[in-house]
């Protein structure tokens, strides 16, 4: 949100350690006109920290999408299912690249989930991610690729 109080060296070290991403759409913070804001991962209201354990650098629709919410629907099962946690877990273990990299596809229900709830694949933030691939900044290097089909 924006106009919190995050000290200037705690939000460098939100953002050296995302490596400039944000932590849920993967979208780079470099080649944005604002800055990525900072997300409690655990909401204050529900018990999470100001500690760097507790925060994720998000960009503002990730993390306004989130909101307050730890949970969502998975939609493939129509379970509760806990969001993705970036200081808990994985983004590989939960999401993969599409053949083309347009597109986030999710690897687990939580992966599910949270694309849905966050829309981490909506339509304006793959027409980012088109023209980022084409001058070879997209995907971030380490992310996984779905194998196209064999
Ligand atoms: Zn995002």
């Amino acid at each position: 949100m924006p106009g919190r109080k995050f000290s200037p060296e705690l939000q460098d070290q939100v953002r050296q350690r995302a490596n400039y991403l944000c932590e849920y759409c993967h979208t780079s913070e470099k080649w944005q006109y604002v800055q990525f804001t900072i997300d409690h991962v655990i909401p204050i209201k529900q018990g999470g920290s100001e500690s760097l354990e507790n925060l994720a650098l998000a960009c503002f629709h990730c993390n306004r999408y989130k909101s307050n919410r730890q949970a969502a629907i998975d939609p493939e099962t129509q379970q509760m299912t806990d969001l993705f946690n970036p200081r808990s877990q994985a983004w590989a273990d939960h999401f993969i690249w599409s053949a083309d990299k347009l597109t986030i596809l999710g690897q687990s229900a939580t992966g599910r989930a949270t694309i849905d709830v966050l829309k981490l694949n909506r339509e304006r933030i793959q027409l980012i991610r088109e023209a980022d691939l084409a001058v070879n900044r997209h995907p971030p290097k380490d992310d996984p690729v779905i194998d196209r089909i064999s």
